[in-house]
Order: structure tokens, then C-alpha cells, then sequence
């Protein structure tokens, strides 16, 4: 009882550092809201213009439509447009205007156009003044960065579990990617579940972007896989509870390789079939039974013989890489479909079967389904949190393992609670 008592007191203790560590870390700044322009300006809108005694049309550019289109309606002299669009051409060239983007025309008592807005994106817009002094001038939003977190239970897909909370489709996106290398996302088991913190970039209250995972927690099945983004000096890595890179390099070659007897290339002259064929491998020259190895962890997905491949292994590493090796003498004992093989780890052995000359590795090289030069391809080799950062990375991993050990609920999380939680701190 006193032991619980104690862990709950503990707990408390941690929560609060670690709300203080985070608010520290990055502040939550409330989006440019209704309260903060108001104690700006009575009377300046959302993009900083004076609207007293003007009335504002919110309109949409459609099809076709041209600058002078938008503007003749509004009594604005034609001169007076072309002029304007030419002397304002190195700010925004007015053929760039899109259909379907919204505009505003700020018009004074007789319906004369003072102003127009053109929302360009969600971030940025265009003010056209109108009045004595004719100018054209580009403004940025403020953009405010948000930390959330979310979590939740698996019932089918990542994605849908996040759009089931009402999460931003780039959140499942970012999630695969931090995790491409331990979670396998198309292969997830229901009460699968995890916790995210992250950020997110607002405008107004429109969310525009879904910013980087900070930190995150994935249970599958039943084995915890942890993510903490560290960024310091030239480092900005996902790494793992203990300090190891999420993110994990390909051995360069399947084997101690004498030479490589045939690059990868779209078209050569195949030696056995006498015509020309693409080589969508890199052959790796060795002696007979030299052992082949896995060059990434992965499931092993064909261990067979064909035809033309020989005893060939193919597995696949995650949602992105696939990897084959050809023409082995034999398969090692215990490499079937379904077995789980580390970096390193003896697969097979070199030989000639199938569609081969000499004893070689043809080794091939998936990305996305597609069959790429690895020896091409930008795989980062990454080690762990560099030695005099150990400290800094223990602390911020620990702030937020707090959070990260929350019990996860079967309930959805209420949409935006950070959000809200600061709205009704700055509500007066
Ligand atoms: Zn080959």
C-alpha cells in the first residue's frame, strides 16, 4: 500500500517535470486566434487590414478568371490594373493565379475596391492595395507550432485508426517512416497500440501540417518499439530507448566478393542466352561455398529453387526494401518463408545453379517494388547518439518516457487536447 502510494507520488513528481521539461522544450503558442488579433488591432483583420467602414466580398477565383476579371467589377479602372500587375510582377505575378483559391475585395461606401486579398496557399496571401500609392506585397502567416499527442489501439490499419481519432493522413505516413526498419505497418495485429507525441503547424485554427514525431511508443505484438527524435549539432535522428539509430544501414554486399562480375545495368549481353538482356542485380564474384549473408534483418519471404534463379533466397526488410540472392549451392538448413533473419546472419552459400556461368551471388535489390542499383542507392549508415550528447539524450528520453508510459485507452482521445487545453487558458 505505501509502495503505491509512493509510485503514485513518483509519478506525480514525474508528470510535472515532465510538463515543465516540454513546455520549456517548445513552447505551445496559442494559433493566431480571434484573442490575440483583437488586442492587436479593433479593427484589423486576419491579414492585418484596416477594415473600418469597408465591406469585404469572400470570393473564389474560378476558372479562367484573370487579375482584371476580379477586379473590373469592383470599379477599378482597367489602366489602373494593368499597371498595377506589371509595376508588382517581381512579387506576384498575377497569371499565377489559381482557380478554386479564395479571395476578399475590401470595398468603401461607393463599392469602389481598396483592397484585394488572394489566399495563395494556406500560409501565404497577397495584398493588393488599391489606393493612392498602388502596391502589390507578399505576407506570411504565422504559423504557429503545436506539441499533441495522441494514442490508440489497432483495429485495422495505422491509418485508419488515426483518421478513426481524427488525426491528419500524414501522421500514419510519418509513423512508417520513423519505425520503417522495426514494424512492419502493412502487417499489424489488432490491440496493436501506441502513443505519439508530436507537432503540428496551425493557422488560425486550421491545421495545415503535421510536424515531427518527437516521441513515440508502439506496441506490437506485444513488444514495445520506442522512437525519440534527438536534434543537436549536426544530429537529428529517431533513436531508440537505448540510444541506437531507428534507421539501419544495409551491408553493401551479400558476400566476402572476389570482384563484381556484372554491374547492374538496364541492357546487356546475356553470356548463357546470347542476346541482350537487362542485369537487374549486381553479380558478386566468389568461391564456391562462401557463405552468403542477409544484408538487412528481415523475413524471409522465398527460399526455393528455380529454374533460372537456382537456389535462391529473396526476404523482404520493411514496408520498402526487398532484397534476392541467386544461384547458391545450397540453401542454410532453417531459411524457409516466415523466418526472421538478422543483418549479418548466413543464408546460403555461394554456387552456380540456375542461369549462371561461375560461381557468383546475383544479388538484387527492391525499392517500392522496383528493382534498383543498391550500390546507388543513398542508405544512410547511421550510428548511435554520438558520446558527448549521451546526457542530453538520456534526459529528453526520459521526459518523455513519462508521458510514453501512460496506460493507452480503448477510447478515442479527445480531438486537439492540447489545443483546447490552451484555448481555455487564454480565453478571458
Ligand atoms: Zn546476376
Amino acid at each position: 500500500m505505501r509502495d503505491r502510494s509512493l509510485l503514485a507520488a513518483a509519478i506525480m513528481i514525474a508528470v510535472v517535470a515532465f510538463l515543465i521539461v516540454r513546455v520549456m522544450r517548445a513552447p505551445i503558442t496559442h494559433p493566431a486566434g480571434e484573442g490575440v488579433v483583437q488586442t492587436a488591432s479593433l479593427s484589423s483583420d486576419e491579414f492585418g487590414l484596416d477594415t473600418q467602414a469597408l465591406e469585404i466580398r469572400d470570393e473564389m477565383v474560378s476558372r479562367n478568371q484573370t487579375f482584371s476579371d476580379l477586379l473590373t467589377p469592383h470599379k477599378v479602372d482597367y489602366q489602373r490594373i494593368v499597371e498595377l500587375a506589371s509595376s508588382g510582377k517581381d512579387v506576384f505575378d498575377v497569371r499565377r493565379l489559381k482557380a478554386q483559391r479564395p479571395y476578399h475585395v475590401y470595398l468603401d461606401s461607393m463599392g469602389v475596391a481598396k483592397y484585394m486579398v488572394y489566399e495563395q496557399n494556406r500560409t501565404s496571401y497577397v495584398v493588393f492595395d488599391l489606393g493612392d500609392n498602388p502596391s502589390i506585397r507578399l505576407e506570411e502567416r504565422e504559423v504557429a507550432k503545436v506539441v499533441r499527442s495522441v494514442s490508440g489501439i489497432i483495429s485495422s490499419s495505422l491509418f485508419m485508426t488515426l483518421d478513426d481519432l481524427g488525426e491528419h493522413p500524414a501522421l500514419s505516413i510519418s509513423m512508417s517512416d520513423v519505425f520503417a526498419w522495426q514494424i512492419d505497418f502493412s502487417r499489424l495485429q489488432k490491440g496493436d497500440s501506441f502513443r505519439i507525441v508530436f507537432e503540428e503547424h496551425y493557422v488560425g485554427d486550421e491545421r495545415v501540417q503535421v510536424g515531427d514525431i518527437l516521441a513515440a511508443r508502439f506496441i506490437h505484438r506485444d513488444e514495445d518499439y520506442f522512437a525519440f527524435n534527438f536534434v543537436e549539432g549536426d544530429v537529428n535522428e529517431h533513436y531508440d530507448e537505448v540510444g541506437n539509430s531507428l534507421r539501419k544501414a544495409f551491408l553493401i554486399a551479400p558476400v566476402e566478393y572476389k570482384r563484381i562480375s556484372s554491374g547492374f545495368s538496364g541492357r546487356r549481353f546475356h553470356p548463357v542466352q546470347k542476346r541482350y538482356k537487362a542485369h537487374l542485380g549486381t553479380d558478386y564474384a566468389a568461391d564456391r561455398g562462401t557463405p552468403i549473408q542477409a544484408t538487412g534483418d528481415g523475413v524471409v519471404t522465398h527460399a526455393t529453387y528455380g529454374k533460372y534463379n537456382g537456389n535462391y533466397v529473396k526476404m523482404k526488410h520493411n514496408g520498402t526494401y526487398t532484397t534476392q540472392y541467386l544461384h547458391m549451392s545450397k540453401i542454410k538448413t532453417g531459411i524457409r518463408p516466415g523466418v526472421r533473419v538478422k543483418q549479418g546472419q548466413t543464408i546460403g552459400f555461394v554456387g552456380s545453379t540456375g542461369l549462371a556461368t561461375g560461381n557468383h551471388v546475383c544479388y538484387r535489390f527492391w525499392k517500392n517494388g522496383q528493382q534498383v542499383d543498391h550500390r546507388r542507392e543513398k542508405i544512410p549508415s547511421i550510428g548511435p547518439v554520438p558520446t558527448q550528447f549521451r546526457t542530453q539524450f538520456e534526459l529528453l528520453r526520459d521526459s518523455y518516457l513519462v508521458e510514453l508510459s501512460l496506460p493507452i485507452q480503448s477510447e478515442p482521445t479527445p480531438a486537439y487536447p492540447v489545443l483546447k487545453d490552451h484555448a481555455a487558458i487564454a480565453a478571458p
